[in-house]
Protein backbone atom coordinates (compact mmCIF):
# COMPACT_ATOMS: atom_id res chain seq x y z
CA UNK A 1 0.00 0.00 0.00
CA UNK A 2 1.44 3.62 -0.83
CA UNK A 3 0.32 6.93 -1.02
CA UNK A 4 -0.14 8.05 -4.87
CA UNK A 5 1.30 11.65 -5.28
CA UNK A 6 0.40 13.57 -9.15
CA UNK A 7 2.68 16.77 -9.47
CA UNK A 8 1.99 19.21 -12.07
CA UNK A 9 1.06 16.29 -14.47
CA UNK A 10 0.16 17.24 -18.31
CA UNK A 11 -1.19 15.19 -20.88
CA UNK A 12 -0.53 16.65 -24.98
CA UNK A 13 -1.49 13.69 -27.02
CA UNK A 14 0.72 13.63 -29.84
CA UNK A 15 -1.95 15.57 -32.25
CA UNK A 16 -1.71 18.61 -29.90
CA UNK A 17 -4.49 17.97 -28.10
CA UNK A 18 -3.80 18.85 -24.15
CA UNK A 19 -6.14 16.14 -22.26
CA UNK A 20 -4.68 17.27 -18.60
CA UNK A 21 -3.51 20.07 -17.50
CA UNK A 22 -1.55 20.82 -14.41
CA UNK A 23 -2.69 18.06 -12.20
CA UNK A 24 -1.75 18.02 -8.37
CA UNK A 25 -3.53 15.03 -6.34
CA UNK A 26 -2.29 13.62 -3.31
CA UNK A 27 -3.70 10.63 -2.50
CA UNK A 28 -3.43 8.69 0.83
CA UNK A 29 -1.82 5.53 1.97
CA UNK A 30 -5.31 3.32 1.72
CA UNK A 31 -7.60 6.79 0.15
CA UNK A 32 -10.52 6.20 -1.89
CA UNK A 33 -10.33 8.54 -4.25
CA UNK A 34 -12.64 8.99 -7.22
CA UNK A 35 -12.21 11.05 -10.00
CA UNK A 36 -15.27 12.47 -11.69
CA UNK A 37 -16.09 14.59 -14.87
CA UNK A 38 -18.12 14.27 -18.08
CA UNK A 39 -17.25 12.57 -20.79
CA UNK A 40 -13.85 13.73 -22.28
CA UNK A 41 -12.57 15.69 -19.04
CA UNK A 42 -9.71 14.13 -19.26
CA UNK A 43 -10.47 10.84 -16.09
CA UNK A 44 -9.44 7.81 -18.05
CA UNK A 45 -6.07 9.64 -19.05
CA UNK A 46 -5.23 10.76 -15.82
CA UNK A 47 -5.53 7.21 -15.00
CA UNK A 48 -4.10 5.60 -17.31
CA UNK A 49 -0.60 7.90 -16.51
CA UNK A 50 -0.66 6.62 -13.26
CA UNK A 51 -1.14 2.94 -14.24
CA UNK A 52 1.56 4.02 -16.36
CA UNK A 53 -0.22 3.21 -20.37
CA UNK A 54 0.39 6.40 -21.02
CA UNK A 55 3.34 8.84 -20.92
CA UNK A 56 3.03 11.88 -18.99
CA UNK A 57 4.01 15.18 -21.22
CA UNK A 58 4.49 17.18 -17.79
CA UNK A 59 4.86 16.39 -13.76
CA UNK A 60 5.95 13.77 -11.78
CA UNK A 61 3.80 10.64 -10.56
CA UNK A 62 4.93 9.25 -7.71
CA UNK A 63 3.52 5.82 -6.13
CA UNK A 64 4.74 5.33 -2.72
CA UNK A 65 8.44 6.32 -2.61
CA UNK A 66 8.74 5.95 -5.82
CA UNK A 67 9.04 8.45 -8.78
CA UNK A 68 7.13 6.05 -12.02
CA UNK A 69 7.88 8.82 -14.59
CA UNK A 70 9.80 6.27 -16.77
CA UNK A 71 8.89 2.85 -14.94
CA UNK A 72 7.09 0.56 -17.40
CA UNK A 73 2.85 -0.36 -16.29
CA UNK A 74 3.82 -3.76 -15.61
CA UNK A 75 6.56 -2.37 -12.67
CA UNK A 76 4.25 -0.57 -11.21
CA UNK A 77 2.70 -2.59 -8.92
CA UNK A 78 -0.85 -1.37 -9.32
CA UNK A 79 -3.42 -3.72 -10.78
CA UNK A 80 -6.04 -1.94 -12.95
CA UNK A 81 -9.81 -3.09 -13.57
CA UNK A 82 -11.50 -1.51 -16.11
CA UNK A 83 -15.24 -1.84 -17.03
CA UNK A 84 -14.77 -4.83 -20.17
CA UNK A 85 -13.58 -7.01 -17.92
CA UNK A 86 -11.09 -9.01 -19.99
CA UNK A 87 -11.42 -12.24 -18.86
CA UNK A 88 -9.99 -15.46 -20.64
CA UNK A 89 -13.33 -17.38 -21.90
CA UNK A 90 -11.45 -20.58 -21.49
CA UNK A 91 -10.07 -20.52 -18.21
CA UNK A 92 -12.00 -21.42 -15.20
CA UNK A 93 -12.82 -18.39 -12.59
CA UNK A 94 -10.03 -20.54 -10.41
CA UNK A 95 -7.70 -19.57 -12.97
CA UNK A 96 -8.55 -16.19 -14.07
CA UNK A 97 -7.75 -15.17 -10.66
CA UNK A 98 -4.42 -16.94 -10.44
CA UNK A 99 -3.57 -15.65 -14.16
CA UNK A 100 -1.24 -13.06 -12.98
CA UNK A 101 0.23 -14.80 -10.34
CA UNK A 102 1.07 -17.63 -12.34
CA UNK A 103 2.56 -15.65 -14.68
CA UNK A 104 4.61 -14.49 -12.40
CA UNK A 105 5.73 -18.15 -11.32
CA UNK A 106 4.28 -17.92 -7.55
CA UNK A 107 4.05 -21.43 -6.28
CA UNK A 108 1.18 -23.25 -6.85
CA UNK A 109 -0.10 -23.69 -3.07
CA UNK A 110 0.40 -19.37 -2.18
CA UNK A 111 -2.17 -18.65 -5.97
CA UNK A 112 -4.42 -21.66 -4.26
CA UNK A 113 -4.26 -19.89 -0.99
CA UNK A 114 -4.78 -16.31 -2.52
CA UNK A 115 -7.24 -17.20 -4.99
CA UNK A 116 -9.32 -18.85 -2.40
CA UNK A 117 -9.29 -15.73 -0.16
CA UNK A 118 -10.01 -13.57 -2.95
CA UNK A 119 -12.81 -15.76 -3.67
CA UNK A 120 -14.35 -15.67 -0.21
CA UNK A 121 -14.04 -11.69 -0.24
CA UNK A 122 -15.71 -11.73 -3.12
CA UNK A 123 -18.52 -14.29 -2.46
CA UNK A 124 -17.12 -16.60 -5.75
CA UNK A 125 -16.54 -19.65 -3.46
CA UNK A 126 -18.87 -21.69 -5.43
CA UNK A 127 -18.15 -20.56 -8.67
CA UNK A 128 -14.23 -21.29 -9.01
CA UNK A 129 -14.78 -24.04 -11.31
CA UNK A 130 -16.75 -22.47 -14.04
CA UNK A 131 -16.02 -20.54 -16.78
CA UNK A 132 -17.07 -17.11 -17.68
CA UNK A 133 -19.40 -17.66 -19.68
CA UNK A 134 -21.42 -19.26 -17.02
CA UNK A 135 -21.53 -16.35 -14.99
CA UNK A 136 -23.84 -13.02 -14.77
CA UNK A 137 -22.29 -9.59 -15.16
CA UNK A 138 -21.84 -8.98 -11.75
CA UNK A 139 -20.36 -12.44 -10.83
CA UNK A 140 -17.52 -11.80 -14.07
CA UNK A 141 -17.13 -8.07 -12.84
CA UNK A 142 -16.35 -9.49 -9.35
CA UNK A 143 -13.51 -12.43 -10.84
CA UNK A 144 -11.81 -9.15 -12.53
CA UNK A 145 -11.73 -7.57 -9.20
CA UNK A 146 -10.56 -10.56 -8.06
CA UNK A 147 -7.50 -10.82 -10.35
CA UNK A 148 -6.49 -7.21 -9.15
CA UNK A 149 -7.16 -8.10 -5.21
CA UNK A 150 -4.52 -11.52 -5.67
CA UNK A 151 -1.73 -9.29 -6.88
CA UNK A 152 -1.96 -7.08 -3.55
CA UNK A 153 -1.20 -4.23 -5.34
CA UNK A 154 0.13 -0.63 -3.98
CA UNK A 155 -3.14 0.61 -5.72
CA UNK A 156 -6.09 -0.13 -7.25
CA UNK A 157 -7.11 1.60 -10.53
CA UNK A 158 -10.60 1.33 -11.40
CA UNK A 159 -11.88 3.07 -14.41
CA UNK A 160 -16.12 2.56 -14.60
CA UNK A 161 -16.00 -0.61 -13.69
CA UNK A 162 -19.11 -1.09 -13.17
CA UNK A 163 -20.85 0.49 -16.01
CA UNK A 164 -21.52 -2.93 -18.18
CA UNK A 165 -24.00 -3.73 -15.35
CA UNK A 166 -27.51 -2.94 -14.89
CA UNK A 167 -28.59 -0.23 -12.53
CA UNK A 168 -29.54 -2.51 -10.05
CA UNK A 169 -26.58 -4.41 -9.97
CA UNK A 170 -24.46 -1.41 -10.51
CA UNK A 171 -25.75 -0.98 -6.95
CA UNK A 172 -25.02 -3.93 -5.47
CA UNK A 173 -21.30 -4.01 -6.73
CA UNK A 174 -20.93 -0.46 -5.69
CA UNK A 175 -21.06 -1.68 -2.46
CA UNK A 176 -18.99 -4.52 -2.68
CA UNK A 177 -16.33 -2.07 -3.81
CA UNK A 178 -16.45 0.09 -0.91
CA UNK A 179 -17.03 -2.93 1.50
CA UNK A 180 -13.48 -4.99 -0.34
CA UNK A 181 -11.69 -1.25 -0.74
CA UNK A 182 -12.29 -0.80 3.26
CA UNK A 183 -11.33 -4.21 4.46
CA UNK A 184 -8.38 -4.56 2.36
CA UNK A 185 -7.11 -0.81 2.67
CA UNK A 186 -5.52 -0.36 -0.70
CA UNK A 187 -5.28 3.44 -1.92
CA UNK A 188 -7.79 3.46 -4.82
CA UNK A 189 -8.60 5.83 -7.50
CA UNK A 190 -11.62 5.32 -9.52
CA UNK A 191 -13.03 7.13 -12.43
CA UNK A 192 -16.51 7.62 -13.46
CA UNK A 193 -19.22 10.05 -14.93
CA UNK A 194 -21.44 8.98 -12.30
CA UNK A 195 -21.81 11.35 -9.76
CA UNK A 196 -24.11 9.22 -7.54
CA UNK A 197 -21.04 6.45 -7.64
CA UNK A 198 -18.89 9.35 -7.33
CA UNK A 199 -20.39 10.32 -3.81
CA UNK A 200 -21.04 7.61 -2.08
CA UNK A 201 -17.86 5.33 -2.78
CA UNK A 202 -14.90 8.47 -2.09
CA UNK A 203 -13.30 9.04 0.84
CA UNK A 204 -12.72 12.64 -1.10
CA UNK A 205 -14.15 13.08 -4.85
CA UNK A 206 -11.84 15.32 -7.51
CA UNK A 207 -13.94 16.86 -9.87
CA UNK A 208 -12.18 17.77 -13.73
CA UNK A 209 -13.34 19.80 -16.07
CA UNK A 210 -11.82 19.90 -19.98
CA UNK A 211 -8.66 18.57 -18.38
CA UNK A 212 -8.38 20.71 -15.49
CA UNK A 213 -9.35 19.77 -11.87
CA UNK A 214 -11.76 21.96 -10.26
CA UNK A 215 -12.48 20.89 -6.97
CA UNK A 216 -11.16 17.71 -4.48
CA UNK A 217 -12.86 17.32 -1.06
CA UNK A 218 -15.15 15.36 0.52
CA UNK A 219 -18.37 14.13 -0.94
CA UNK A 220 -20.76 16.27 1.64
CA UNK A 221 -18.39 19.22 1.15
CA UNK A 222 -18.50 19.21 -2.41
CA UNK A 223 -22.39 19.29 -1.96
CA UNK A 224 -22.29 21.98 0.93
CA UNK A 225 -19.63 24.19 -0.43
CA UNK A 226 -19.31 23.77 -4.21
CA UNK A 227 -16.13 25.92 -5.47
CA UNK A 228 -17.71 26.66 -9.09
CA UNK A 229 -20.89 26.51 -11.08
CA UNK A 230 -19.53 23.92 -12.68
CA UNK A 231 -19.16 21.69 -9.56
CA UNK A 232 -22.69 22.78 -8.46
CA UNK A 233 -24.35 21.93 -11.12
CA UNK A 234 -22.18 18.44 -11.64
CA UNK A 235 -22.74 17.15 -8.06
CA UNK A 236 -26.60 16.62 -6.70
CA UNK A 237 -29.87 15.00 -8.94
CA UNK A 238 -31.88 16.55 -10.12
CA UNK A 239 -29.30 19.65 -10.64
CA UNK A 240 -28.90 22.54 -8.64
CA UNK A 241 -31.25 25.29 -9.60
CA UNK A 242 -29.73 28.17 -11.15
CA UNK A 243 -31.23 32.00 -11.60
CA UNK A 244 -29.77 35.39 -12.16
CA UNK A 245 -30.56 37.69 -9.45
CA UNK A 246 -30.06 40.72 -8.07
CA UNK A 247 -28.84 41.49 -4.18
CA UNK A 248 -30.19 44.32 -2.02
CA UNK A 249 -30.42 45.62 1.10
CA UNK A 250 -33.40 47.19 2.23
CA UNK A 251 -34.09 48.30 6.40
CA UNK A 252 -31.08 45.92 7.24
CA UNK A 253 -32.74 42.91 5.44
CA UNK A 254 -30.43 41.21 2.80
CA UNK A 255 -32.81 40.10 -0.49
CA UNK A 256 -32.26 38.55 -3.59
CA UNK A 257 -34.57 39.74 -5.88
CA UNK A 258 -35.68 37.89 -9.43
CA UNK A 259 -36.22 39.53 -12.82
CA UNK A 260 -40.21 39.18 -12.59
CA UNK A 261 -40.20 40.60 -9.05
CA UNK A 262 -40.25 37.54 -6.59
CA UNK A 263 -37.80 38.08 -3.69
CA UNK A 264 -36.56 36.03 -1.27
CA UNK A 265 -35.46 37.56 1.76
CA UNK A 266 -31.83 35.75 2.72
CA UNK A 267 -31.44 35.60 6.88
CA UNK A 268 -28.68 37.59 8.33
CA UNK A 269 -26.22 34.56 8.87
CA UNK A 270 -25.93 34.15 4.99
CA UNK A 271 -23.56 37.05 5.44
CA UNK A 272 -21.47 35.57 8.26
CA UNK A 273 -21.21 32.25 6.10
CA UNK A 274 -20.43 34.16 3.16
CA UNK A 275 -19.18 37.27 3.71
CA UNK A 276 -17.94 37.94 0.18
CA UNK A 277 -21.74 38.21 -0.54
CA UNK A 278 -21.98 41.83 0.80
CA UNK A 279 -19.55 43.38 -2.04
CA UNK A 280 -22.14 41.57 -4.70
CA UNK A 281 -25.35 43.71 -2.97
CA UNK A 282 -26.99 46.21 -5.48
CA UNK A 283 -24.99 43.54 -8.36
CA UNK A 284 -26.16 40.63 -10.17
CA UNK A 285 -25.21 37.38 -8.62
CA UNK A 286 -26.39 33.78 -9.51
CA UNK A 287 -28.20 32.07 -6.89
CA UNK A 288 -28.27 28.46 -6.83
CA UNK A 289 -31.08 26.82 -4.95
CA UNK A 290 -31.07 22.64 -4.44
CA UNK A 291 -34.12 21.04 -5.49
CA UNK A 292 -34.07 19.63 -1.82
CA UNK A 293 -33.85 22.82 -0.79
CA UNK A 294 -37.17 23.55 -0.90
CA UNK A 295 -40.76 22.32 0.14
CA UNK A 296 -44.35 22.58 -0.60
CA UNK A 297 -45.40 25.47 1.77
CA UNK A 298 -49.31 24.06 2.32
CA UNK A 299 -47.07 21.49 3.51
CA UNK A 300 -44.55 22.76 5.68
CA UNK A 301 -46.13 26.88 6.25
CA UNK A 302 -42.95 28.72 6.75
CA UNK A 303 -42.84 33.41 6.14
CA UNK A 304 -43.86 34.76 3.19
CA UNK A 305 -40.70 36.09 2.15
CA UNK A 306 -39.22 33.12 1.65
CA UNK A 307 -41.23 31.47 -1.07
CA UNK A 308 -41.46 31.66 -4.95
CA UNK A 309 -44.83 30.59 -6.56
CA UNK A 310 -45.32 29.76 -9.83
CA UNK A 311 -47.61 27.20 -11.80
CA UNK A 312 -46.42 23.44 -11.89
CA UNK A 313 -45.89 22.60 -14.96
CA UNK A 314 -44.77 18.63 -14.46
CA UNK A 315 -45.34 16.77 -11.46
CA UNK A 316 -42.89 13.37 -11.46
CA UNK A 317 -43.84 11.22 -8.34
CA UNK A 318 -40.80 9.50 -7.86
CA UNK A 319 -42.34 7.30 -4.66
CA UNK A 320 -40.26 8.58 -2.24
CA UNK A 321 -40.48 11.65 -3.25
CA UNK A 322 -41.85 14.39 -5.59
CA UNK A 323 -40.11 16.55 -8.30
CA UNK A 324 -42.18 19.36 -8.86
CA UNK A 325 -41.29 21.58 -12.21
CA UNK A 326 -42.03 25.02 -12.30
CA UNK A 327 -40.75 28.24 -13.89
CA UNK A 328 -39.82 31.27 -12.73
CA UNK A 329 -39.91 34.68 -14.25
CA UNK A 330 -36.06 34.90 -13.46
CA UNK A 331 -33.51 35.13 -16.04
CA UNK A 332 -31.88 31.95 -17.47
CA UNK A 333 -28.12 30.92 -16.38
CA UNK A 334 -26.70 29.74 -19.58
CA UNK A 335 -23.38 29.51 -19.31
CA UNK A 336 -20.69 27.03 -21.42
CA UNK A 337 -20.70 25.07 -18.09
CA UNK A 338 -24.32 25.08 -17.82
CA UNK A 339 -24.72 24.01 -21.53
CA UNK A 340 -22.02 21.39 -21.21
CA UNK A 341 -24.06 20.10 -18.50
CA UNK A 342 -27.28 20.05 -20.18
CA UNK A 343 -25.65 18.39 -23.24
CA UNK A 344 -23.90 15.81 -21.20
CA UNK A 345 -27.49 14.73 -19.47
CA UNK A 346 -29.33 15.20 -23.09
CA UNK A 347 -31.21 18.24 -22.01
CA UNK A 348 -32.64 21.36 -24.16
CA UNK A 349 -30.51 24.21 -23.29
CA UNK A 350 -32.11 27.59 -24.24
CA UNK A 351 -30.32 29.53 -26.67
CA UNK A 352 -29.74 33.23 -25.14
CA UNK A 353 -30.71 34.50 -21.65
CA UNK A 354 -33.92 33.25 -21.23
CA UNK A 355 -37.19 34.94 -22.00
CA UNK A 356 -39.37 32.26 -20.86
CA UNK A 357 -38.27 32.34 -17.54
CA UNK A 358 -35.89 29.52 -15.69
CA UNK A 359 -37.59 26.19 -15.11
CA UNK A 360 -37.17 25.19 -11.64
CA UNK A 361 -37.01 21.59 -10.21
CA UNK A 362 -38.34 21.16 -6.28
CA UNK A 363 -37.84 18.15 -4.23
CA UNK A 364 -40.90 17.69 -2.33
CA UNK A 365 -42.38 15.53 0.19
CA UNK A 366 -44.82 12.38 -1.37
CA UNK A 367 -47.50 14.25 0.98
CA UNK A 368 -47.85 17.14 -1.36
CA UNK A 369 -51.08 17.23 -3.05
CA UNK A 370 -49.63 19.46 -6.17
CA UNK A 371 -50.81 18.63 -9.47
CA UNK A 372 -50.26 19.56 -13.01
CA UNK A 373 -51.49 22.94 -13.13
CA UNK A 374 -51.95 24.01 -9.56
CA UNK A 375 -50.54 27.21 -7.88
CA UNK A 376 -47.18 26.30 -6.53
CA UNK A 377 -45.35 28.17 -3.64
CA UNK A 378 -42.09 27.10 -2.38
CA UNK A 379 -40.87 27.64 0.77
CA UNK A 380 -37.12 28.17 0.18
CA UNK A 381 -34.57 27.03 3.13
CA UNK A 382 -33.00 30.51 2.46
CA UNK A 383 -29.41 30.10 4.43
CA UNK A 384 -28.61 26.92 2.02
CA UNK A 385 -29.10 29.35 -1.28
CA UNK A 386 -26.16 29.41 -2.58
CA UNK A 387 -24.12 32.22 -4.54
CA UNK A 388 -21.70 32.23 -7.57
CA UNK A 389 -20.15 35.10 -9.16
CA UNK A 390 -21.75 35.49 -12.99
CA UNK A 391 -19.23 35.97 -14.79
CA UNK A 392 -16.44 33.81 -13.33
CA UNK A 393 -18.92 31.30 -12.08
CA UNK A 394 -16.59 31.07 -8.57
CA UNK A 395 -18.73 30.31 -5.56
CA UNK A 396 -18.93 33.31 -3.61
CA UNK A 397 -17.59 33.29 0.29
P1 LIG B 1 -14.81 9.24 -21.09
O1 LIG B 1 -15.61 9.18 -19.84
O2 LIG B 1 -15.65 9.55 -22.30
O3 LIG B 1 -13.89 8.09 -21.29
P2 LIG B 1 -12.64 10.82 -20.08
O4 LIG B 1 -12.94 11.93 -19.17
O5 LIG B 1 -12.15 9.57 -19.50
O6 LIG B 1 -13.90 10.54 -20.98
P3 LIG B 1 -10.29 10.80 -21.71
O7 LIG B 1 -10.55 9.45 -22.31
O8 LIG B 1 -9.23 10.94 -20.74
O9 LIG B 1 -11.64 11.41 -21.13
O10 LIG B 1 -10.03 11.81 -22.91
C1 LIG B 1 -9.80 13.18 -22.67
C2 LIG B 1 -9.69 13.90 -23.99
O11 LIG B 1 -8.51 13.46 -24.67
C3 LIG B 1 -10.85 13.62 -24.92
O12 LIG B 1 -11.20 14.85 -25.55
C4 LIG B 1 -10.29 12.66 -25.92
O13 LIG B 1 -10.89 12.83 -27.19
C5 LIG B 1 -8.82 13.03 -25.97
N1 LIG B 1 -7.98 11.85 -26.30
C6 LIG B 1 -7.97 10.66 -25.66
N2 LIG B 1 -7.06 9.83 -26.22
C7 LIG B 1 -6.47 10.52 -27.20
C8 LIG B 1 -5.43 10.23 -28.16
N3 LIG B 1 -4.81 9.06 -28.17
N4 LIG B 1 -5.09 11.20 -29.03
C9 LIG B 1 -5.69 12.41 -29.00
N5 LIG B 1 -6.67 12.76 -28.13
C10 LIG B 1 -7.06 11.83 -27.25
Amino acid sequence: MAEVVLSGVGKIYPDGFQAVTDLNLHIADGEFLVLVGPSGCGKTTALRMVAGLEEISTGEIRIGDRVVNRVPARDRDVAMVFQSYALYPHLSVRDNIGFGLSLRKVPKDEIRRKVEQAADLLGLRDHLDRKPRHLSGGQRQRVAMGRAIVRQPQAFLMDEPLSNLDAKLRVQMRAEIARIQRDLGVTTIYVTHDQTEAMTLGDRVAVMKRGVLQQIAPPQELYDRPANLFVAGFIGSPAMNLLKGTLAEEDGRLLLRFRGGQTLTLPQEVLQHRPALRSYVNRPVIAGIRPEDMEDAALSGGPEHARLTAVADLVEAMGSDVLVHFSVDAEQVVTEDTRELARDVGADVPEGPGAAGTTMVARFSPRTRIKVGDQVAAQVDTGRVHFFDPDTGASIW
